[in-house]
């Protein structure tokens, strides 16, 4: 009998801009009903048809200042334009001690945070086939003037650079393939040795002893 963790796994999703990780998650959670999303905290004005409880926790400077103090988050950081991001400590506790599998959809400096602190972390990468097709990506939605754009490329460019840190990549040029990608990674991670908790072995000699019986029996 080999017993493993019941604990959830920790998964960790970062991307660079317009990889499409967010259509890649919202595809993995209405497939597996027990992968669970965590809703940051952040510090930026809300944004187009952005709800407050669901895409993020909207706070201001201060409140997320205060919940620093506090201890609230797993990790935190600046990533753009000077307002914070935040994982909060207590939700992702709760549900990965129910057994349920935890999404972080943070940027690279948070990942390495959490990888940190939680070794086995299992960290993936969604990229965009190309810079090209970011840039196409880019202007078809149309929402940042030119110099919120460059940031995200030099962002974009920076983050690429920190992919060693990461233990996979997955390339989005096909949203059912780059889906398929992922949830085989969470397959093969359950799968991995180091869950096994507890290995109970019968006892060899009986097992054969009981077998040979009943194959004497037979005959
Ligand atoms: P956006 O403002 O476009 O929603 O997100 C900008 C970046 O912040 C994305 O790269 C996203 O992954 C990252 N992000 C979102 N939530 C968190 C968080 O809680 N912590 C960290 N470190 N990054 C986050």
């Amino acid at each position: 009998m080999i017993k493993t963790q019941k604990r959830g796994s920790l998964i960790i999703i970062s991307g660079t801009t317009c990889a499409g990780k967010g259509t890649v998650i919202k595809e993995l959670l209405t497939r597996d009903k027990n992968l669970y999303l965590s809703i940051s905290y952040t510090s930026r004005p809300m944004r187009g048809k952005e709800q407050n409880g669901k895409d993020y926790y909207f706070v201001t400077p201060e409140e997320f200042e205060a919940k620093i103090k506090n201890n609230e988050f797993l990790e935190y950081a600046q990533v753009q334009y000077g307002c914070y991001y935040g994982t909060p400590k207590k939700e992702i506790e709760t549900k990965l001690n129910a057994g349920l599998d935890v999404i972080l959809e943070i940027d690279v400096l948070g990942a390495k945070q959490i990888k940190e602190q939680f070794p086995e972390t299992i960290l993936i990468f969604i990229m965009a086939p190309s810079m090209e097709i970011v840039k196409e990506r880019i202007k078809a939605r149309n929402t940042e003037d030119a110099d919120q754009i460059i940031k995200r490329f030099r962002r974009a460019y920076q983050e690429i650079n920190e992919i060693n840190k990461y233990n996979y990549v997955v390339i989005n040029d096909n949203l059912e393939d780059a889906v398929k990608k992922v949830e085989s990674i969470l397959i093969s991670e359950k799968c991995r040795v180091d869950r096994i908790e507890e290995i109970e072995m019968e006892n060899e000699e009986e097992i054969i002893h009981e077998f040979l019986m009943q194959k004497d029996n037979n005959l």
